[in-house]
């Protein structure tokens, strides 16, 4: 397709880095690969807006894939970090910071009982995943397709995100030794995980699912699946381990487990938890905490992990969320989802809105979508030019059909105006394309 206005500095700079980072990007759904075109090189972000290095500015609803729950450059985040980094950088020791992270923790979230910081979310669940191996002494690992765990090698197998936005089946590079453990199966069927279990008695460690799936567009678990899930699990000595890297935060202040009330054994969080900064955590059972080095055998460990800056904006960021600020954003979220729908009924185009509380995305599709071959069925393309209509008009979406798209409480009026003011040419333009 061509691309309805150019972006001359991005593409300089898209240039310079493909001659120094492979594909040009540090995490391959930023290429734009999957709807064509240049990707935009931000230079800073205020509230609801970025601005690219043409000048151009955009109202943002990626909040860098979730944490910006506040939107950009909040002044009380600001502050914590500057105060922060005026006492120095890193320190390599305990420090007060990360205790108070952990506390908020805590908390906010009643079946962590300990906490564990680190820096990626991808090392959250590879933490806990070890964790749950050495505590049940079971090798096997239930995942789901379409989900998304980060880049952990046993969990890449049919995952989500940037996997599906490339429809990578696996990835060179993932020994049959390092995923032979995972069982991947499809996601919302319990009979599936079932039938696992009566397979693979006593060699089960844990189940891992997404709390509420974003990484192959929001396809929310039916009624009662995470209950089935965890009795599943309960029933046959394994762990239940939810991932809210995503929803953690963001969807309440104790994220998917604070809506659907079903306790995890372990759970993952990152994302808004770093208010933009690289923490994230793992946590639950005591008992089960208890395995972890230095207070068990487990091994865990990071030069940077509790890193005082990170720690500072994360308080700060979770200190600000209230609950005025999740009403704000779920607010913002019922908004935008009603005025998308409009635009594309009103353009005949098939599709379905799907949210998992203030997280949504739109599938271009009739159908329902409730796993990840349903999510896969969608028209793709119809979503390309969308996409590029909407980045014409200002307005930056995540640049792939598998992936949920994010409001912050700095998501104001004259925000929501802009999207609204863009959206009926967008829905045209997926009327209008062809695959
Ligand atoms: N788990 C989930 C549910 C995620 O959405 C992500 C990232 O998108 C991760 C884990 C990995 O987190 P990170 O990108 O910080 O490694």
């Amino acid at each position: 397709m061509s691309f309805p206005y150019e972006a001359p500095v991005s593409q300089s700079l898209f240039d310079r880095a493909s001659a120094v980072t492979p594909g040009g990007v540090n995490s391959p759904v930023r290429a734009f690969r999957a709807v064509g075109g240049t990707p935009r090189f931000m230079v800073s972000g205020s509230g609801p807006y970025l601005t690219d290095a043409d000048g151009r500015e955009y109202v943002d609803l990626v909040c860098s894939w979730g944490p910006m729950i506040l939107g950009h450059s909040r002044p009380e985040v600001i502050a914590a970090v500057q105060d922060a980094v005026a006492r120095g950088t890193s320190f390599g020791t305990p420090g007060a910071g990360e205790v108070e992270l952990a506390e908020e923790i805590v908390a906010r979230i009643e079946p962590v009982e300990q906490v564990r910081l680190v820096s990626s979310g991808t090392e959250a669940t590879m933490s806990a995943i070890r964790l749950a191996r050495g505590f049940t002494g079971r090798p096997k690992v239930i995942k789901f397709a379409g989900c998304y765990h980060g880049h952990v090698d046993a969990l890449l197998a049919a995952a989500g995100s940037g996997v599906a936005t490339f429809g990578l089946p696996d990835t060179p590079g993932v020994t049959g030794a390092q995923a032979g453990d995972t069982i991947v199966l499809p996601y919302n069927d319990l009979e599936a995980v079932r039938a696992a279990f009566a397979a693979h008695p006593g060699e089960i460690a844990c189940v891992i699912t997404e709390a509420s799936p974003g990484n192959m567009g929001v396809v929310p678990p039916l009624p009662g699946f995470n209950q089935g899930l965890k009795d599943l699990c309960a029933g046959n000595g394994a762990l239940y381990l939810s991932d809210e890297v995503m929803t953690g935060f963001r969807v309440s202040k104790a994220g998917w487990y604070g809506i659907d009330g079903v306790r995890p054994d372990l759970m993952t969080f990152g994302k808004v938890m770093g208010g933009g900064f690289p923490a994230a955590a793992f946590g639950g059972r005591a008992d089960v905490m208890a395995h972890l080095a230095p207070a068990g055998p487990v091994y865990q460990a990071g030069t940077l992990s509790g890193n005082p800056i990170a720690t500072a904006a994360g308080v700060a960021q979770l200190r600000l969320l209230d609950d005025a600020a999740y009403a704000k954003v779920d607010a913002v979220s019922a908004e935008l989802r009603a005025l998308v729908t409009a635009a594309l009924a009103k353009e005949g185009v098939a599709h379905r809105l799907q949210a998992a509380g203030n997280m949504f995305s739109v599938f271009f599709t009739d159908a329902e979508v409730t796993d990840y071959d349903t999510a896969k069925a969608q028209d793709a393309f119809r979503f390309t030019a969308f996409f590029h209509s909407m980045l014409a008009q200002g307005v930056y979406l995540p640049p792939s059909a598998f992936e949920s798209w994010f409001v912050s409480t700095a998501h104001d009026t004259a925000a929501v105006e802009r999207i609204a003011a863009a959206l009926p040419a967008a829905a045209r333009a997926a009327a209008e394309a062809t695959a």
